[in-house]
């Protein structure tokens, strides 16, 4: 039952998964096979024709060898591992579709799904010389015909996006212009392949900075701010209305915000850093180490299953809390109940925390009042458990503070790592920034260079300026590593006398964040059944420690047993 950070991220991913998969089944696009595609290499010897070169001249185009073509084909073949069962040559000129019958033999080829059903090919103006060509190869991937398309000269990925830069580079190769085309792909594969931030299309909140999400100052803390609304309960309706009046603004812009664009940025996991475009998904997190997620993982499936379960329900002003999350499992579904905190009344001065079974086809809900439960109940469950005479193991305790502190040991040198990594980079930048401004100085009449450089500029000192931010952070924690280690650990005789008194902190502390650490330094998790509580686990790491009484160590006084399980108690 335990929940870590990366069930919450695998959980987040499954969902951006399934909006990527829902968009291409809209689309109507078959989902990518799991079978490798079989390749055929494609050359061909094209015409020779001219091209303008920059100046507007007429220039010979430079030609590529039918052998030197295959040969560069199949190095790609081999370094991606591709299976290829035929290579073809197309050796005459090819100004008419008619002429071209080893091109024709292989579409017919390709529709029979015979031997191959993707095409390797050195460029994609040998393919597409003319524009029925051109449509044929692009409707035949469309319709998932073909499978695959690769050139060692450009990078093709099956999706709207790649379609497009395809037809562009088909259309490009119809007016030869190489060069342009080769940038083009260039300038494509480096954005997809770091993952950098895909077009240029900002999240909300964030601002494009050298391709890449940065967070936009106020705007990313109201974006944050509205997805704590949406966790809390509050109307879609609301939150619009809260961005609207704190100014919200979008590339500079003031951007007026609706119930429809607040639910549509709701149901983006791209804010987790799992970014969705077009028919694609990247995790940015690990694209770009100084990504920073508006809201994280456990947050967004927290807002996600308030969405999903108001569907249907009156709507109640309920306040998600921390305590008690994750904690509380339904003895008749098996599920994890949700926690909330309620009043009875709107006017009513108690508010109190509240658990139910929020899982419709459970048992609980046939019966009145049965699927809910005050979380009263669990907490004078723990006191009496904790005042069971459950004692610590001096010799477990020992122990563990001598594993903690070379565990401790181990991050302070990790995070001494990452400073110093950290730091090469900014210096890096720095001197980035130095030859930058020698540019400026050196081009000062070359208007056009002299706003590239200091656009480059800009650009490293923004990222120093995030790269300073983690500096920081890392040296905080750096000092607090240390300090830890530093600092006397309590000994066992304190730390007995420490956990003794927890039930007294407990049952006098309002602090519900501190009274939740505490209750989950000893429990797991809780299961309920006929409004009681059926039976807990304890914390691993507890029970580590821990002394705890077996059922005959149980004082007699008391009607029932002690351990792993406690059953019912008198409400
Ligand atoms: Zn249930």
């Amino acid at each position: 039952m335990a929940h870590s950070n990366s069930d919450y991220k695998q959980q987040v991913f499954q969902l951006a998964q399934a909006i990527v998969f829902d968009r291409l089944e809209k689309a109507g696009k078959p989902i990518p096979d799991d079978k490798a595609p079989v390749y055929v290499i494609y050359a061909r010897k094209s015409t020779k024709g001219k091209k303008k070169n920059q100046d507007g001249k007429q220039v010979e185009r430079q030609e590529r060898s039918i052998p030197d073509q295959i040969k560069d084909c199949k190095a790609l073949a081999k370094r991606e591992g591709l299976k290829v069962v035929d290579i073809l040559k197309e050796e005459k000129s090819a100004r008419k579709s008619a002429n071209r019958e080893v091109f024709e033999e292989m579409i017919d080829e390709i529709k029979s799904k015979k031997s191959y059903n993707a095409i390797i090919c050195w460029h994609p103006d040998r393919l597409g010389r003319n524009m029925k060509d051109a449509g044929e190869i692009i409707d035949l991937i469309d319709r998932g015909v073909i499978k695959d398309l690769k050139f060692p000269q450009f990078s093709f990925q099956r999706d709207p996006n790649g379609l497009m830069t395809l037809g562009l580079q088909f259309l490009l190769a119809k007016a030869y212009s190489d060069n342009l085309s080769i940038n083009v792909s260039r300038g494509n594969e480096n954005i997809i392949g770091e993952g950098k931030a895909i077009g240029n299309k900002a999240l909300r909140g964030y601002k494009v900075v050298n391709k890449r999400q940065r967070p936009d100052g106020k705007n990313f803390k109201l974006i944050q701010q509205a997805f704590q609304m949406g966790i809390e309960g509050k109307s879609q309706d609301d939150i619009a209305l809260y961005l609207n009046q704190n100014d919200y603004t979008q590339n500079g812009k003031k951007a007026k915000m609706s119930k429809q664009l607040v639910s549509a940025m709701f149901l983006d996991t791209s804010y987790t850093g799992y970014y969705v475009y077009g028919k694609n998904m990247v995790d940015l997190t690990k694209l770009d180490s100084l990504f920073t997620p508006a809201v994280s993982y456990l947050d967004y499936l927290r807002l996600r299953n308030i969405l999903d379960g108001k569907k249907g329900y009156k709507k109640v002003q309920e306040k998600a809390t921390p305590l008690l999350d994750q904690m509380v499992v339904c003895g008749y579904c098996g599920n994890l109940m949700t926690t909330y905190l309620n009043k009875n009344k709107p006017d009513s001065p108690t508010t109190y925390l509240r658990i139910k079974c929020s899982t419709k086809e459970c048992y609980s809900h046939s019966v009145k009042g049965l699927r809910e439960i005050r979380a009263k109940v669990i907490f004078e469950y723990i006191y009496e458990v904790l005042s069971s005479g459950i004692g610590i193991n001096e010799k477990a305790y020992n122990h563990y503070v001598a594993d903690a502190k070379r565990q401790l040991v181990s991050s302070a040198k990790e995070l001494e790592s990452d400073q110093r990594s950290i730091s090469k980079q900014i210096n890096d930048l720095e001197s980035q920034i130095e030859e930058q401004q020698i540019i400026v100085a050196r081009l000062e009449d070359d208007e056009k260079s002299v706003k590239v450089a200091r656009e480059k500029i800009r650009q490293a000192r923004d990222e120093i300026e995030q790269l300073e931010t983690k500096l920081a952070q890392i040296k905080n924690q750096r000092v607090d590593t240390v300090s830890l280690l530093k600092e006397k650990v309590m000994s066992y005789t304190e730390f007995s006398n420490f956990f003794e008194n927890i039930v007294a902190t407990l049952e006098t502390s309002d602090n519900h964040l501190a009274t939740d650490s505490i209750i989950r330094m000893v429990f797991l998790n809780f299961t309920i059944k006929d409004k009681k509580v059926l039976t807990h686990q304890w914390n691993p790491k507890f029970e580590s420690i821990a002394k705890i009484p077996s059922v005959n160590e149980c004082r007699g006084d008391r009607t029932r047993t002690c351990g792993l399980t406690l059953p019912k108690r008198a409400l």
